[in-house]
């Protein structure tokens, strides 16, 4: 299996004094109760980036930290949107793409997406797709269909040397903030078709992540039931304990007692 990978997403909550809090905290936590089988991530707005990072650095602690979003263009006219390179200076690694509130509210169309993933990963930063179907698409009984058409729309002709750089996140759009879950089943049949439909795009070995409404009591059962690759957490992400009990659960299942 890989090994696991659990992103906070923040969205558009916590203020920079309010991250900087956070970000503390789990440092704190992590340099008492190190985490050595998990990849952890923290995804803060836009406006906190700079704040988090240099704590991170700073203070060593072993997270990395993403962006919600960046701009599929390099530079100029483009009012309100932030660039591939200007996350890079502030030592960002991470960007999610294609986040279902960027989709649904923000006419992020799968062509942007596409540019988008492209322009993250050209820069050599880490892409996580995120993908999934809105409930009246389950309903229909077309989800894989759907999803399919996510992936090759994003990820047909990525360069090989990208490859590695992606990760893709399944997140059902009606298991997001609705304290809905899939059910393991329905997370480990759509995650192993992804797994088929990233292979015949030449995407082998790439961790797949689940989100929705993921917590500190469903993490151990959707990772060992649903076979994923570890989270991708909004709503449980804002509080250390409730996060990192989930970074644990990953942790406990890499280490031997998946
Ligand atoms: C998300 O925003 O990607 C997400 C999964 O949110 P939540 O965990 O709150 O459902």
């Amino acid at each position: 299996m890989n090994r696991p990978l659990v992103i906070g997403n923040w969205k558009m909550n916590l203020d920079y004094v309010e991250a900087v809090h956070l970000v503390q905290q789990l440092g704190v936590v992590l340099q008492n109760k190190p985490l050595e089988h998990v990849d952890v991530v923290v995804v803060p707005p836009f406006v906190d980036l700079r704040s988090v990072t240099s704590v991170v650095e700073s203070e060593r602690i072993s997270l990395e930290v993403g962006a919600q979003h960046a701009s599929a263009h390099d530079a100029g006219a483009h009012t309100g949107e932030v660039s591939v390179s200007m996350l890079q200076r502030l030592n960002v690694q991470w960007v999610l793409v294609g986040h279902s509130e960027r989709r649904a509210m923000y006419a992020m169309t799968d062509d942007v997406v596409a540019h988008t993933l492209r322009a993250v990963v050209r820069a050599g930063l880490q892409a996580v797709l995120c993908v999934g179907e809105e409930l009246s698409v389950r309903e229909a009984g077309t989800p894989r269909e759907f999803v399919t058409a996510q992936l090759h729309a994003a990820l047909a002709g990525v360069e090989e040397k990208s490859r590695p750089l992606i990760t893709i996140a399944y997140e059902p759009v009606w298991a997001i903030g609705t304290g809905l879950t899939a059910s393991s089943e329905q997370v480990r049949d759509m995650t192993e078709h992804i797994r088929t439909v990233a292979a015949s795009l030449s995407l082998e070995n790439t961790r797949v992540l689940y989100g929705g409404s993921v917590n500190a009591d469903n993490a151990a059962a959707l990772l060992s039931e649903g076979r994923v690759d570890g989270f991708l957490v909004g709503g449980a992400s804002l509080k250390a304990d409730s996060f990192l009990a989930i970074a644990q659960a990953a942790n406990d299942c890499y280490d031997g007692k998946r």
